[in-house]
């Protein structure tokens, strides 16, 4: 080991105990890897409990030039949270408290190593929820969350984690304290540092602390089930929902192939002419519930409709959500490789952009599965592929995304860039975004020490 590197490893001993240093290569195995499946091994792994370490430790880095991959649970799907070369990963594992609930201000601060599902849980003690809700919310943690501005399927009417947040806590890359946002939800004393820092792919500051806007649960839920005969009338249902005015808090999409799986799972009864699926939700007042669930359904009744009716028990909406959450593993099943991704059209492209697959699936002979939060247009495209396609597949995805662009769309609603993006983002940003947003990397980082590698193509 080059004696530069002991010489940093012995400097991390003095601020970790044995319990939160891993440097067995053995150990840190694990941490090398998120989703995507890309592996990178770290130079070790930390576990901090305070603040005051994570300042600390960013400071050590600085002084030996070692680079930080923060990481929750590592469910990223992007590479986000693969360690740079010779970093080491900073793990929020032991950092999972609820510091403060506060119902009568509708917030929450908690630690960033918490998971969203006990943060849901804490909240529903107060009557509350905090609306990004990531099918991965058993495990993920609020520091992901943020950092990823992950949502689900709640955002379509709730909101992204930028709209739930408060403020922040966090240590820049030069090892600063920053405190960003207010304990109120109007506030306007400068720039907007937190909507900043969320989604920056923990490569600008190290969230250690969150405030959250909690929202009061609804009442009550009705959901509805929706299919057609063809993807476009589907996609032009979610049009005609979108465009009238009570907003479903969920309106998930899924095509053939993704209403097969779910069929097999859920042992759900469908026309076996369905070729496309809508789950609308929608809630509020127990009062008036089902008059607004009629209208929503009205207008999911586009052409090509074959039936729309309400799921009529609990146990058929949870089996429904449950199938529709085992969606994305069960992909695996059909090819041993997926290519996930998560771009976003404005709504009324949607069936150009499903109909733009459909051709590059038979152009390159490519399966490609598509289903998610379809009222915010953000689409889980799958490609299905079998190891010897890997470059086939690349092509396709590089169509797939000139498609979504020119859509007028994003390469990503919820998962990021990480790694397996950052070739492609300047088909979305343009050169002067992308200069600035370097030149705001290196306010925060000057030594380009947090996550290096990501978002960015190398230059
Ligand atoms: C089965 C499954 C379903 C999923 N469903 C959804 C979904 O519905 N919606 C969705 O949006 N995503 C979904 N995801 C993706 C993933 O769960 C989310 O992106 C989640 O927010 C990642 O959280 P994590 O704790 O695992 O973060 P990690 O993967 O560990 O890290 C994600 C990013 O956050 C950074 N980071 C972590 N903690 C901090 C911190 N404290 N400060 C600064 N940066 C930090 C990391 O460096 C990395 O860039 C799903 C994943 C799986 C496996």
């Amino acid at each position: 080991m080059p004696g530069i590197q002991s010489d940093f490893l012995q400097h991390l001993q003095e601020l970790y105990n044995e319990k939160s240093l891993f440097l067995d290569p053995a150990e840190c195995w694990t941490y090398g890897y998120d989703n995507s499946r890309r592996h990178n091994e770290p130079l070790a792994v930390v576990f901090p409990t305070t603040h005051q370490q994570i300042v600390d430790t960013v400071k050590l880095c600085n002084n030996h030039k070692v680079a930080i991959t923060p990481r929750g649970s590592g469910t990223g799907t992007t590479g986000a949270s693969v360690p740079s070369n010779n970093a080491i990963v900073l793990s929020t594992e032991h950092m999972a408290n609820i510091l403060t609930v506060d119902p009568d201000n509708r917030l929450m601060v908690v630690e960033p190593g918490v998971t969203n599902q006990a943060v849901q849980n804490a909240a529903a003690e107060h009557g509350f929820f905090w609306p990004p809700d990531p099918t991965s919310s058993a495990i993920c943690t609020v520091g992901g969350n943020l950092a990823f501005n992950s949502a689900g399927p709640k955002a379509v009417k709730y909101g992204t984690p930028r709209e739930n947040t408060l403020g922040l806590t966090c240590v820049t890359g030069a090892g600063e304290t920053l405190t960003t946002g207010a304990y109120t939800t109007k506030s306007v004393v400068g720039y907007d540092l937190t909507r900043l820092i969320i989604g920056s792919e923990g490569t600008l500051a190290i969230i250690t602390q969150a405030t959250l806007k909690l929202t009061p649960l609804p009442e009550s839920k009705i959901t509805l089930q929706a299919t057609y005969k063809s993807v476009e009338s589907a996609a032009h249902a979610v049009s005609a929902i979108m465009a009238q005015p009570i907003t479903p808090c969920a309106l998930e999409f899924m095509d053939e192939t993704a209403i097969s799986l779910v069929k097999d799972d859920a042992q759900l009864n469908l026309p076996s002419t369905a070729k496309a699926l809508l789950m609308i939700e929608v809630d509020g007042d127990a009062y008036g519930l089902e008059e607004m669930a009629r209208k929503v359904a009205d207008s999911a009744s586009t052409d090509g409709l074959i039936d729309v009716s309400i799921a009529s028990t609990e146990e058929q909406v949870k089996t429904l959500w449950k199938a529709r959450k085992a969606l994305s593993p069960s992909l695996r099943k059909i090819a041993p490789k997926k290519i996930n991704e998560d771009v976003v059209v404005p709504v009324s492209h949607i069936p150009n952009l499903i109909n733009g697959l459909q051709a590059l699936s038979e152009q390159y002979q490519i399966p490609i599965v598509n289903f998610g939060h379809a009222g915010n247009g953000n689409i889980h495209v799958n490609l299905l592929i079998q190891a010897e396609q890997l470059d086939t597949a690349k092509t396709c995805l590089a169509d797939v995304f000139a498609l979504v662009i020119k859509l007028n769309g994003s390469l990503s609603g919820e998962h990021g860039i990480g790694l397996e993006k950052r070739d492609y983002i300047g088909l979305e940003l343009d050169a002067v975004a992308i200069g600035i947003m370097k030149k705001i990397k290196s306010q925060f980082d000057p030594e380009n020490l947090l996550n290096p590698d990501k978002v960015f193509p190398p230059s």
